[in-house]
């Protein structure tokens, strides 16, 4: 083909820049999770999973899996088509019903992915609001940046968490101007989180909308698992919130939830919605049956707190340049891309341990880094193991690290 050197030469660019990806080739099975069969050059062998966004094991659940596959057995495969075009198959229409009360809102609206429901949730809200100004955290996710562009109107990035920045963009768009807030509850790189309560002040007092992408939240914050936003007592101040199936709930697709006449509204609206096919039926019912296991049961939610600390704690006192983090995400510093990858691929040659390295651009250079993401399903020893490996990893590479500290220090 004349044009193949083009894409050869673009990912011979990636490997000169030490951005080129490689994804292991990984088996999970029920029962043994985080536990799981690494396909390597070699053959076959187990790895513990340490970076899992199933961050709950919900993708395994008995409750959930019933529910996929009873689903699948009596209603088939597929969706059959859009929604606009075969209609919206009964789990959906169960599923939207359980999330508009999860959010405490009026109604909500599923979509394929966490993404698109980012993508055109923003840029449809947006469009149909006149001479619209968006707002938009430094650090959201790429499906939200995306959502922003495809709005086509004029948008203000402010810097991160920074409440200051955000008024003095408020205060000069001046009070007539429609605007939207976009911003996260938690950002799943460095694992901190937003400030909901002061920037709902802040957007009663500029009369401004609010959405929160809450995708790594949902399940996991707040007495019925909605979020950061549930936790702090202010889901009810905000406008829109964004979640995902795919990461707590175990399963995969995405949402928003909000007043009815919004929800209907990009019903209406929004192309990635109109003109994709509809999520399976099985996959809604599994995904209502994670959100309804959650809002009662916080076992889960508490263990992987303890869990989270437990591997700060045991990391730190290894000397491991734990990064500060507020949240069930444990960042682990290495700042350069070629040993960051060099220490994920020794870590599952040599102690079968599963980290994807976090590179550019998903962080900023300088910040590659090893994403840990503990579960209820990681014991005490698997975290011990965890802290030897890596520990042996640093040394190996030269990576910076502390002396051990004793833990009575
Ligand atoms: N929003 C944030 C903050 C994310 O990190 C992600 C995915 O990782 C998404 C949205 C997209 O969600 P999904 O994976 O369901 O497409």
């Amino acid at each position: 083909m004349t044009y193949s050197h083009h894409f050869e030469n673009a990912v011979a660019r990636l490997k000169d820049e030490r951005r080129y990806r490689v994804f292991a080739d990984l088996e999970r099975s029920v029962g043994t999770f985080p536990r799981a069969t690494w396909h390597g050059p070699d053959g076959a062998r187990e790895v513990v999973i340490w970076c899992s966004n199933d961050y709950l094991g919900m993708g395994h659940h008995p409750d959930v899996i019933e529910a996929m596959a009873g689903t699948a057995r009596r209603m088939g495969a597929g969706a059959g088509g859009t929604r606009n075009i075969s209609g919206t198959s009964h789990p959906v229409v169960e599923l939207e019903r359980e999330l508009a009360d999860l959010h405490g809102k009026e109604a909500a609206l599923v979509f394929t992915s966490g993404y698109i429901s980012n993508q055109a949730g923003i840029s449809t809200i947006a469009r149909l609001l006149p001479d619209c100004l968006i707002l938009s955290d430094a650090l959201n996710h790429n499906s939200m940046i995306e959502g922003v562009r495809q709005a086509g109107c004029e948008k203000q990035v402010f810097r991160h968490n920074d409440v200051g920045h955000l008024e003095s963009l408020l205060l000069a768009a001046g009070p007539a101007r429609n605007k939207l807030i976009v911003f996260e509850s938690i950002y799943s790189m460095d694992g901190d989180i937003g400030p909901i309560r002061e920037i709902c002040d802040l957007a009663e007092r500029y009369r401004a909308m609010t959405y929160i992408d809450e995708v790594h939240a949902v399940g996991m914050y707040g007495p019925r698992g909605a979020g950061v936003a549930e936790r702090d007592g202010q889901m009810s101040r905000i406008d829109v919130v964004e979640g995902t199936l795919g990461k707590a709930f175990g399963v995969m697709g995405g949402y928003i939830a909000g007043s009815a006449a919004l929800v209907d509204a990009v019903r209406s609206h929004a192309a990635g919605f109109i003109f994709t096919t509809a999520m399976p039926p099985a996959v809604a019912a599994a995904a209502t049956a994670a959100i309804r296991h959650l809002k009662t049961s916080s076992a889960e939610r508490d263990l992987q707190q303890r869990q989270a600390a437990r591997a700060k704690r045991v990391l730190s006192l290894a000397g491991l340049p734990v990064m500060p983090s507020d949240t069930h995400i444990v960042p682990v510093l290495v700042g350069d891309a070629e040993k960051c990858k060099a220490a994920s691929d020794l870590l599952l040659r040599r102690h079968g341990i599963y980290i994807q390295p976090i590179n550019y651009p998903t962080v900023p250079r300088g910040t590659e880094r090893l994403r840990i993401t503990p579960g209820p399903a990681h014991t005490d020893a698997m975290v011990d193991d965890l802290a030897a490996a890596l520990l042996d990893v640093w040394l190996e590479f030269g990576l910076p690290h502390q002396p051990y500290r004793a833990a009575a220090e």
